[in-house]
């Protein structure tokens, strides 16, 4: 039978907003030593804002209006920021069908021209699209996330996007280093300049800053920090979801993350609030310290 103390734990940690699905994830949370995040939808809001519009072919209004038709059909992060600069304008979404997501990378799909797609720089090469449009480098060169838009091996354009670290990121963080949690480690599918800027503003050293990851990056780099100590990892997105299977401790964003993310997690955060992360791993250490 679970000991009282574990189930008394396991309420308060609810009471706060933090589930976890056993008494077991709360007595491994408790000796974890490193912590690993994924940046969009975790450590920042998730909630970009379209920055610049860059359409080589047509008008701005063509380009937002092809993209928006896309990410209709996603549930990314980048794909809601979308979706809403269209709405603002009055620009319906093209219709688009047949679509299907690459974690990290983009979605493909089809509409009365043919195949069409969205994504990051390792999308458009397999598409085979040159990204080197003297017209897309200052977009390029700036710390925002960047989408490319094409057909075929065609760029027709590029979005770029802004997210923000949530504002209970830097003390959370803050808080698990006060418990003695000195490896925190971000990972992220997003180019490498917006990793820098958002993780500095975090406070993480560069070298604890991993960007350009596929999910099974992230996987990889789980395990080579659990040859360090016991890791817990949080996150939000379908691509996260092999990586928080994969960590001692799985750890989903509970509101807006993807239901694939809670599956594969032991813990779900209810409250977007990452000072609850840190007080749910004091309250995992005195429980610990309690049954011992
Ligand atoms: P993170 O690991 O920070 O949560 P992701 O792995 O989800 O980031 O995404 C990595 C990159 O893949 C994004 O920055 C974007 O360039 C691209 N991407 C993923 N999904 C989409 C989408 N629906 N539309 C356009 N680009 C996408
Ligand atoms: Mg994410």
């Amino acid at each position: 039978s679970v000991p009282a103390a574990i189930l008394s734990a396991l309420s308060a940690a609810a009471r706060g907003g933090v589930l976890f699905k056993g008494g077991g994830a709360l007595e491994t949370l408790s000796e974890v030593r490193i912590f690993a995040f994924d940046k969009t939808g975790t450590l920042t809001t998730g909630k970009a804002t379209v920055t610049g519009i860059l359409p080589l072919e047509g008008d701005e209004a063509a380009l937002l209006a092809l993209a928006a038709g896309v990410e209709r059909h996603s549930e990314h992060p980048i794909a809601a920021a979308i979706l809403m600069a269209a709405e603002e304008r009055g620009i319906r979404p093209n219709p688009v069908w047949n679509t299907r997501a690459s974690p990290s990378e983009g979605i493909e799909g089809m509409d009365e021209t043919g195949p069409l797609w969205a994504g990051n720089p390792r999308l458009a090469a397999r598409m085979g699209a040159p990204l080197d449009h003297p017209r897309l480098a200052p977009l390029q060169q700036g710390s925002q996330t960047v989408v490319y838009f094409g057909r075929g091996s065609q760029l027709l354009g590029a979005i770029s996007l802004a997210d923000q670290p949530r504002e209970t990121s830097s003390r959370g963080l803050a808080a698990l280093r006060k418990a003695g949690i000195e490896r925190l480690v971000m990972m992220t599918g997003d180019r490498r300049p917006v990793a820098l800027a958002i993780g500095q503003k975090l406070g993480l050293e560069d070298a604890a800053i991993h960007a350009d990851l596929l999910p099974g990056d992230k996987v990889r780099l789980v395990d080579g920090l659990a040859q360090e100590g016991r890791v817990a990892f949080v996150g939000d997105g379908v691509n996260d979801a092999a990586a928080l299977a994969r960590a001692d401790v799985g750890i989903a964003m509970g509101v807006a993350g993807s239901e694939v993310a809670l599956q594969a997690a032991e813990v779900a955060l209810l409250s977007d609030n990452m000072e609850r992360l840190a007080a749910a791993h004091r309250l995992a250490r005195r429980t610990a310290a309690v049954i011992r």
